[in-house]
């Protein structure tokens, strides 16, 4: 019988596993997290009627993956889409007030945040060629300054880095964290015709505008359907400190204890990756090293209905991180979700940090929720103090994924090669989404798979070991 370790038990961990089961049921399956609950980064807290996302907020559709695996564990009827409003209804605060993010070209021509240049120069997108000398990879804001032009960089793809990395446009991997863009210039010139494009095949296979999607309990749900599903393999308080090679395969050291494995799974965060991998291969775990983390916290804040005049039915507001502000941005949660919030109350989700102002994430809690709230009555209008607070920090939130990234994967990818039956996964390489992680989380069990057949086969072993899989944008 074969004997798999997946070690970690965030997303990435939980989805390999679950997909590995049904791939190879009569396997001999672990799951090792350190921590005494699965989840990592996902995980909603419900305290004083008030449900709080400790990490993301909700699932995306823009890939099918996660809301598939939700299907697949019989949860597609408990599934609910974030509000109408929030769907179109997305703000910027920039010069002192809120301003709703253009939705179509024409509420770009008439929209404040750009002069009359900038949303000239933004509306030209598709006519602007692209330059045949092209280095192999550049950074986001270099990127979108070639294609937008200056004023719109630092407006919205500042705006759009803010909200998903919290990282540095200016040092970002296009490739890398957009994948997306630099395909749609490739494929069909210009960034704006490729949305228009990826738009017209959503709605032809009857797929409206993009949304966000959770549970009324939130994404919880997901992870204890996960758990319990994979019932007894889960082993959680099970920290893993270093792999080995031993004569009859893996040797997994977690603890005092030592479990053997023909094929290990690594989908803890990179730096873990690293420290399990150095005594073993050098040259790989400082490949992986390189990729680091910024830091997050998470500030949740219950204000009374009456407290907070200006309840906007929306999504949220980011703050771009070129004007530095205590809060990177604020997720309205209550008119996204129902029941987020009790009858008469907003739940509102304040992010901190960033590459930018990792400062925030340091501070006392006491501090930081002072500062957030005088935020909140600046950009919001609150007039009476919070009745609910909760606050998560996540030291090493978010991997950055800087120019080159896509060339260090390959090398990973090279150097992990040598090491039959070590299959490396996780949100350190291809997609920090959880769409990402579940996609590269179904590519992993299909490598696991790919390994256990070489033999059968007859095909080189060294196509085994490899990184997640090619990105697809
Ligand atoms: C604040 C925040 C907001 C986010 N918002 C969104 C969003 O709205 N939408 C979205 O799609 N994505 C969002 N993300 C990203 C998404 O949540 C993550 O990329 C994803 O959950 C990562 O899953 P993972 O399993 O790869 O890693 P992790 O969740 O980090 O899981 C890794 C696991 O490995 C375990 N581990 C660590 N060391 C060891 C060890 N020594 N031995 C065994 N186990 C170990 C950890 O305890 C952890 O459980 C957000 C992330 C954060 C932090």
């Amino acid at each position: 019988m074969t004997r798999i370790a997946v070690v970690g038990g965030g997303l990435s961990g939980l989805a390999a596993a679950f997909r590995l089961r049904q791939h190879l049921p009569a396997a001999d399956l672990t799951l090792l997290e350190a921590r005494d609950r699965v989840g990592g980064a996902i995980g909603t807290d419900r305290l004083d009627g008030f449900t709080v996302e400790r990490g993301p907020n909700g699932i995306f559709d823009a890939k099918p993956h996660t809301l598939q695996l939700c299907r697949d564990l019989g949860l597609g009827d408990r599934l609910i889409a974030a509000s109408e409003g929030s769907r179109k209804n997305r703000f910027l605060f920039l010069n002192g007030r809120l301003h709703r993010l253009p939705g179509d070209p024409l509420s770009l021509l008439r929209t404040p945040v750009l002069s009359v240049r900038g949303r000239l120069s933004m509306l030209v997108e598709p006519f602007r060629r692209r330059p045949g000398n092209l280095p192999d990879d550049e950074s986001v804001a270099a990127f979108a300054r070639r294609r937008f032009g200056r004023e719109a960089a630092d407006v919205f793809i500042d705006a759009l880095v803010t909200g998903i990395h919290a990282g540095d446009p200016e040092k970002l991997s296009v490739r890398a964290a957009f994948p997306r863009l630099p395909k749609f210039e490739a494929e069909h010139g210009s960034v704006i015709r490729g949305f228009l494009r990826a738009a017209k095949e959503r709605r032809k296979v009857g797929a409206g505008p993009q949304r966000m999607w959770s549970f009324r309990e939130g994404l919880q749900v997901l992870i204890d359907a996960l758990a319990e599903r994979l019932g007894p393999i889960v082993r959680t308080g099970k920290p893993v400190s270093r792999i080995e090679r031993g004569e009859s395969g893996w040797r997994v050291h977690t603890g005092g204890a030592v479990i053997q494995a023909d094929t290990v799974v690594l989908t803890t965060p990179a730096y873990h990756q690293a420290d399990v991998l150095r005594e073993l291969d050098p040259e790989l775990a400082a490949e992986i090293a390189g990729i680091w983390y910024n830091a997050i916290a998470v500030v949740a804040l219950g204000y009374r209905e009456a407290d907070a005049p200006n309840r906007p039915d929306g999504f949220g507001y980011i703050a771009p991180q070129n004007t530095r502000r205590d809060v990177l941005g604020v997720q309205w949660c209550s008119s996204t979700f129902p029941d987020r919030a009790p009858p008469g109350f907003v739940l509102w989700r304040a992010l901190c940090g960033g590459v930018n102002r990792a400062d925030m994430v340091e501070l006392p809690d006491a501090q930081l929720l002072r500062a957030v709230h005088a935020e909140m009555r600046v950009t919001m209008c609150v007039t009476g103090e919070p009745v609910f607070t909760r606050v998560v920090r996540w030291p090493r939130a978010i991997p950055q994924y800087e120019v080159g990234h896509p060339q260090r994967v390959d090398r990973i990818d090279r150097l992990a090669a040598r090491h039959r039956g070590l299959i490396l996964g996780g949100s350190g390489y291809r997609g920090v989404a959880m769409n990402d992680c579940v996609e590269q989380a179904e590519a992993v069990a299909e490598r696991v798979v790919g390994t256990l057949l070489v033999p059968f086969l007859g095909e080189p072993a060294a196509s085994a070991a490899r990184v997640g899989s090619h990105p697809t944008g």
